[in-house]
Parts: C-alpha cells; structure tokens; sequence
C-alpha cells in the first residue's frame, strides 16, 4: 500500500523514537522499486534501535495518526521485505 504522510504527529507518541514519517517514505520507496538498493542503504545508516525492526507494535502511533494508517504493520512487513 502507497502511504502519504507529513503531519508527524505519531512521532512525539513513539516510545522507540523512530522517524515514523522518514521510515514510512522509505518502505514507499522500498514498494514502489519492489526491492530497490536506496532503502537498505538508508536503514544501513540508522543505528539498531531506530530501524523498523525496533518497532515494539505497541499501535501508539496509529491512535493518533488521521489517515489510520497502519503503521506497526508497515514496520513489520518493511522487515519482512528487507530480509528478503
Ligand atoms: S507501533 Fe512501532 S512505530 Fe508505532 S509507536 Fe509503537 S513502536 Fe513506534
């Protein structure tokens, strides 16, 4: 699924602190290219604790996201997808 997004609400809601927005374009990118090399080379230079892998799934962000958009389960696909 395509999401766009620019409030950045859900980022002052996230206890990982990830950059939901950033992330969000990212796996986008990562759909749209079906497996392109900007993703992995963007993730590559984020620290283990700001990757979607540290999404705990907790839905925080999606409890005040006005497009509902699904975000633990971006996270959690965009780890899927980039495993391979
Ligand atoms: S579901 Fe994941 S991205 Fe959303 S607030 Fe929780 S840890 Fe952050």
């Amino acid at each position: 699924m395509k999401y766009g997004c620019a409030c950045h609400y859900c980022v002052s809601h996230c206890p990982q602190e990830l950059n939901i927005p950033w992330l969000l374009e990212l796996y986008n990118e990562h759909c749209f290219t079906e497996g392109g090399f900007l993703a992995p080379m963007a993730l590559s230079s984020l620290s283990e604790d700001k990757k979607p892998s540290a999404c705990i799934g907790c839905r925080s962000c999606e409890a005040v996201c006005p497009q509902q958009i699904k975000i633990s389960e971006a996270m959690s696909d965009f780890v899927r997808k980039m495993k391979g």
